[in-house]
């Protein structure tokens, strides 16, 4: 099965457009990471390329060297903000794998021994609480 073509409408295009609110807490030339609003656990941070492909199997391999590298500096930041144990890092292709929204993207997830994640693409966060959650993170990132 080849991948089906990237639609120009999904969700994360949009939000890369800024017809739609995020809690920003990164941006380069190249990249863009900001806050899940249904978060598996407090902390958790999508890393998105800005050129569109709809998951890894389809982008364009020039994308990845930049990609993984904001992957990396957001994970550390996530790491020191939360205090984390360990940090979880992950990436779906096709909705067969979990995939729910259609521009490439990475989760990075603080994780706590003993603490599970909550559910994926679970219940809505309040604002106010993602928005202290990506100050955290943007303090741990300068
Ligand atoms: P996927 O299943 O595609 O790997 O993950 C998509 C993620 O996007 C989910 O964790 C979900 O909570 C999150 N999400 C869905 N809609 C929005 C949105 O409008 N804004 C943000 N910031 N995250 C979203």
């Amino acid at each position: 099965m080849t991948s089906p073509a990237y639609d120009a409408n999904n969700i994360f295009a949009k939000i890369l457009k800024g017809e739609i609110p995020s809690y920003r807490i990164y941006e380069d030339e190249h990249t863009v990471a900001f806050m899940d609003v249904m978060p598996q656990a407090p902390g958790h941070t999508l890393v998105l390329p800005k050129s569109p492909s709809r998951n890894l199997l389809d982008a364009d391999p020039s994308v990845l060297p930049n990609l993984i590298t904001t992957v990396q500096k957001v994970a550390v930041a996530i790491q020191e903000a939360f205090d984390a144990d360990g940090v979880y890092i992950a990436q779906f292709n096709e909705p067969a794998a979990g995939q729910t929204v259609f521009h490439l993207h990475f989760h990075i997830i603080p994780r706590h021994e003993g603490i599970a994640l909550k559910p994926h693409s679970g219940k809505m966060e309040d604002g106010t609480v993602l928005a202290e959650n990506a100050k955290k993170i943007i303090e741990a990132l300068r």
